[in-house]
């Protein structure tokens, strides 16, 4: 009987890993464009890769051609890039054009002044 409760412990416990706020924050991070790193959630040592644009991952499921969570999760962080990214271009556009504007206009100004 010992196994089976081992066994049932185990599952529930994998259970509530998945469902608790404090695990729904695993790590991951980029590592390229298109690339990221997941820590296993078993296995602290272990670090599986993610290739958002051809949907594959190094893990034993990744690797069978399943949608596993670090995919999942990797095509989330993804998108989350992506949103981060068009805003932080949008707030550098808005505050960078005046000043390419303003420069051409000084230096012709400038030039126009010493007859160049
Ligand atoms: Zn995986």
């Amino acid at each position: 009987m010992a196994p089976t409760d081992d066994e049932v412990t185990r599952g529930a416990s994998d259970m509530t890993q998945a469902t608790t706020p404090a695990d729904a924050k695993p790590s991951i991070r980029r590592t390229g464009r298109y690339t990221f790193e997941t820590k296993s959630r078993t296995r602290a040592d272990v670090t599986h890769t993610q290739d958002v644009l051809h949907l594959k991952c190094s893990c034993e499921a990744g690797e069978k051609g399943l949608r596993c969570w670090h995919l999942v999760l990797a095509l989330q962080a993804e998108q989350w890039y992506q949103r981060a990214e068009e805003q932080y271009k949008a707030h550098n556009k808005a505050r960078r054009q005046p000043a390419t504007i303003t420069r051409p206009a000084g230096m012709a100004a400038l030039q126009e002044a010493f007859g160049a």
